[in-house]
């Protein structure tokens, strides 16, 4: 990709609307761009990147068995009077009617349409367990949208829903979510902690948010240190295994203000292991029984007698978490952002040196640009005419980790190389493409 042709519509300065560290950036580097309160456009830069997060969540929830459908956007209301939801969920939910008049709804979850398509293809327990997921946009009338799509009111997400005859059966399901969250946060670089949640009316269920680091974070968050180092990468897709895993993390006092109990916390965690700060939520799984199979009838037979099927559902806001890698990885400070290898929207940028009179430094990097591509990496030539500072300083916000430079220092075979916030190097073009392809293969 040429810079000159792409549509990366930077900004001079940092837009006074925003407040925080993402919203700021997402509008500074022309990722996003607001179409009303709380819906946004997505342009090329954030599109990019958020696709890259979804094909990761995507292949995660792949890996542990969940299918993959798709779901509208627009459904009755009819469902949702079954269920008891459609007048609880309140003003959160936008509410449309048809030409002919019939109440339809933009939807905020699917808890019941997906129940609805369980009940009218499942009938044997023999089919069971049952894990379904979609990633689709969702849109919530939120109270106070804010913080660009951190929080806002349309928003791309991973739903997932499991259908079990037991709640053991149910419990293993939710475990495997479990263990795949964690492994989908680990390769978007994210350190996120499952953090016991409240379950609301249903008491006695399982629920877990999971949650990052963040002095921006919307939720506050009381943690011991330790549970950064609850290893998983051992665990395997087996009940015991799991369950095993999910004691290791619940050994360890963490949660969110909604549970916390200061008299707890001071004494289940010794003070040098205290961490009191705010956090994001990024994916949340819930266990609710037959919350919505028994109100919708969604049953199976079991040897003659009838079951109602016991339902976990479990989310990942995609769209949330472009804005909170930035949270996590962008120093405001020096104005230098970092994307994680495996979300970059572009693998390496070119910058050439250009004056007016002397072309030469462009034509090195367009060998350059179809060499990398036959690596396959993607990289992106910065062709306009803007110094050459002005040009490093600009593709540190964009946060590509890769810099290749080509400028005065360029001698022969050796190129001016430098991973984002480490030294310069000089080195072959080949050993610059298999230092990027060691990292996207990591
Ligand atoms: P919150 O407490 O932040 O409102 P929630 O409990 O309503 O979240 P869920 O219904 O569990 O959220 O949705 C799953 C995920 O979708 C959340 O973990 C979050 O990452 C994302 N999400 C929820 N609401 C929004 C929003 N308004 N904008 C962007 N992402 C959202
Ligand atoms: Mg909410």
């Amino acid at each position: 990709m040429y810079f000159s042709k792409s549509f990366i519509p930077i900004l001079k300065n940092n837009p006074t609307e925003a407040k925080i560290k993402s919203h700021q950036l997402m509008l500074r580097v022309g990722m996003i761009k607001q179409s009303s309160a709380g819906i946004y456009s997505w342009l090329p830069l954030g599109f990019k990147v958020m696709k890259k997060i979804e094909q990761i969540v995507r292949e995660e929830q792949d890996r542990v068995g969940v299918q993959e459908i798709l779901m509208p956007t627009i459904q009755s209301s009819e469902i949702w009077k079954e269920s008891g939801r459609y007048d609880d969920y309140g003003e959160e939910m936008l509410r449309i009617k048809d030409r002919q008049n019939r109440e339809m709804l933009y939807g905020p979850t699917n808890e019941e349409l997906i129940t609805e398509i369980f009940r009218s293809s499942i009938k044997s327990y023999k089919s069971l367990p049952q894990l379904l997921y979609h990633i689709q946009w969702k849109f919530r009338d939120e109270l106070r949208p804010r913080f660009g799509i951190m929080r806002c009111r349309e928003f791309y997400m991973k739903d997932a829903y499991s259908f079990d005859l037991s709640d053991e059966d149910a419990f293993f399901s939710y475990n495997k979510f479990f263990l795949s969250y964690l492994k989908t946060f680990k390769r978007l670089n994210l350190s996120a902690i499952p953090m016991a949640a409240d379950t609301g009316p249903i008491g006695g269920n399982l629920s877990h948010e999971f949650i990052i680091l963040a002095e921006t974070g919307e939720n506050k968050i009381y943690t011991d240190k330790r549970i950064f180092d609850v290893d998983y990468t051992s665990t395997i897709l087996e009940n015991s295994s799991l369950e095993k895993l999910r004691r290791d993390y619940e050994k360890f006092y963490s949660v969110t203000d909604e549970k916390f109990n200061k008299a707890e916390f001071e004494n289940k965690v010794p003070t040098e292991h205290r961490v009191n700060t705010k956090g994001i939520e990024v994916g949340h799984i819930f266990y609710f029984g037959d919350k919505y199979s028994k109100p919708m009838n969604a049953s199976v037979d079991f040897n003659g007698k009838k079951e109602f099927v016991k339902m976990g559902s479990y989310g990942i806001g995609v769209s949330r978490l472009v804005g909170a890698i930035i949270e996590a990885k962008y120093n405001d400070k020096d104005e230098i952002m970092k994307w994680p290898i495996s979300v970059s929207p572009y693998d390496c940028a070119i910058i050439p040196m250009i004056s007016k009179n002397d072309s030469s430094n462009l034509e090195k990097s367009n060998k350059i640009l179809d060499y990398l591509k036959s690596k396959n990496i993607d990289p992106i030539i910065d062709d306009t005419d803007e110094n050459i500072s002005a040009k490093i300083k600009k593709f540190n916000l964009i946060g590509i980790p890769y810099q290749l430079i080509i400028g005065k220092k360029t001698e022969g075979e050796l190129f001016e190389f430098k991973e984002v916030g480490e030294q310069t190097q000089k080195l072959k073009i080949e050993e610059i493409a298999s230092q990027i392809n060691k990292a996207k293969s990591n």
